[in-house]
């Protein structure tokens, strides 16, 4: 069903209000129901005691303790609430009765006999409540006395009060029903407002932003949890250009590099030897996209570690190996240092971790002096950690977030023409993140570098 929400609030504080009204009403009406037959009844006890002991019948005639009270009592006359009296033998005859009873008479109920209780019935067109009281006689009953109280106007009170329910009733739902609406759309206004505004943004105008409301509540919640989402949205988008952009550019120079040297060598024939030196700078070209590319290809690879296995390692076993693999690669010493004596186990991605490691030592080396110290350190405070120390060139402090962007390099680097992509540390920041390792560094301008690489202990 496609009800608007409004509606469906409306129709559901409805449908309760109408549940709760009936059951309101129904009390009200039954309790005024119940309040005056009482208190009919009441006087109709108080007529019961006055008479009672007023009428006697003596071997089947009736006598009155006050005859002239009686034939001036009330029930002589008409009146607006008047009491029906009638005196019955013990099969129900009639032997007299008031004259406000016209030409009807009070029903005898054989069954009501012995009851206390008064009931309503009809003499003639009225309705009335009635008790039927038995007449003794030295002990032995002789007959009833009937005796009955106009219900009229209470009828006619407890019929308007049911009608004047019944007429509010409805009023109150359909306004009920109406006022809901409105309120409820009034509610949802900032949420139409909000999903119109997100509609119309597009990768366009990502930087537009979803009206605030400035309160602290749930609308104002999801304002900013929207926009917030945009924010991340936009610079996510912001990366991936800025990466395009700067691998296209990257590609674009040794390209280039590649395109001058085999123009240069085509325009003239040239000796042997000018042509191996043009050959060598264009391979090198070629060895720099290849480089390039490849760590591109890494970069894309690493994924979320949502189906990273990781498997126990034993970090000092692991780590000399490499320091060892990684001194003979690099021809330059790589020292292995163990702060424990006692072996040391993690659970992790060890491919990963050798990448990792690999790309942070191949940078120690490359940006030490010949010969320089490069430190590979393992120890376990909390949890186990690994350091990578060098004391090279060092990082300016104003670079060390920077320096894990792709394509970041300080100037010094590239004006020292030390080779490189840029890509190595955001590839080893990616691969952190994938296995839950904390990656920091803490550098020395001119003194030197140590990475660190710190295991959680779900790592
Ligand atoms: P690349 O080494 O290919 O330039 P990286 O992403 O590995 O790219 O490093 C980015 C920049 O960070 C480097 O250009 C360099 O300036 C700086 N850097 C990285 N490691 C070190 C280090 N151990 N010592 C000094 N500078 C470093």
């Amino acid at each position: 069903m496609n009800t608007s929400y409004k509606e469906r609030i409306a129709r559901r504080l409805t449908w309760v209000t109408a549940l709760i009204f009936s059951l309101v009403f129904l009390l009200i009406y039954l309790v005024a129901n119940f309040t005056v037959v009482r208190n009919i009844d009441r006087e109709l006890q108080l007529e019961v005691d006055k008479h009672k002991g007023e009428i006697f019948l003596v071997d089947g005639k009736i006598r009155f303790l006050y005859l002239n009270e009686w034939k001036q009592m009330e029930h002589t006359q008409l009146q607006l609430n008047p009491i029906f009296i009638e005196i019955v033998d013990l099969e129900g005859n009639s032997m007299d009765r008031s004259p406000n009873l016209g030409e009807n008479h009070l029903t005898f109920s054989p069954e009501k006999a012995k009851s206390e209780e008064a009931w309503t019935q009809k003499i003639g067109s009225r309705e009335v409540r009635q008790r039927q009281i038995p007449l003794l006689n030295a002990g032995k009953q002789e007959g009833y006395l009937l005796l009955a109280k106009s219900f009229e106007d209470s009828r006619e009170l407890l019929d308007n009060l049911r009608n004047v329910l019944l007429l509010i009733y409805p009023l109150i739902l359909v306004s009920l029903y109406l006022s809901m609406r409105y309120l409820a759309g009034k509610s949802i206004e900032p949420l139409e407002k909000i999903s119109l505004k997100t509609n119309q943004i597009t990768q366009q105008n990502l930087n537009e932003r979803v009206p605030e409301t400035g309160t602290n509540d749930e609308i104002g919640q999801l304002t900013r949890a929207i926009n917030s989402l945009l924010g991340r949205l936009e610079q996510a988008l912001q990366r991936e250009k800025q990466f395009t952009s700067d691998a296209s550019h990257e590609l674009r120079t040794p390209l280039a590099v590649l395109r001058g040297t085999l123009e240069v060598l085509i325009r003239k024939p040239r000796s042997a030897e000018e042509y191996e030196t043009k050959v060598k700078t264009a391979l090198v070209s070629i060895d720099r996209m290849s480089a390039m590319l490849d760590q591109l290809l890494a970069l894309a690879r690493v994924e979320n570690g949502k189906n990273l296995v990781k498997e126990e390692l034993e970090l000092i076993t692991f780590l000399e190996e490499l320091a060892d693999k990684i001194t003979e690669e690099q021809a330059h010493p790589i020292q292995f240092q163990s702060l424990v004596g006692v072996p040391i186990y993690v659970s992790t991605h060890e491919k990963s971790l050798e990448m990792i490691l690999q790309n942070l030592l191949e940078n120690a080396v490359k940006y030490s002096q010949a010969g320089g110290k490069v430190i590979l350190r393992v120890g376990k405070e909390k949890e186990a950690f690994i350091e990578v120390v060098d004391s090279g060139s060092g990082i300016a402090s104003e670079y060390l977030e920077q320096i894990f962007d792709p394509f970041f390099r300080v100037q010094e680097a590239l004006d020292h023409g030390i080779p490189g992509t840029g890509l190595g540390l955001a590839i080893v920041k990616k691969l952190a993140q994938e296995s839950s390792i904390r990656l920091s560094v803490s550098s020395e301008k001119g003194k030197g570098s140590t990475f660190r690489l710190d295991f959680n202990k779900t790592s």
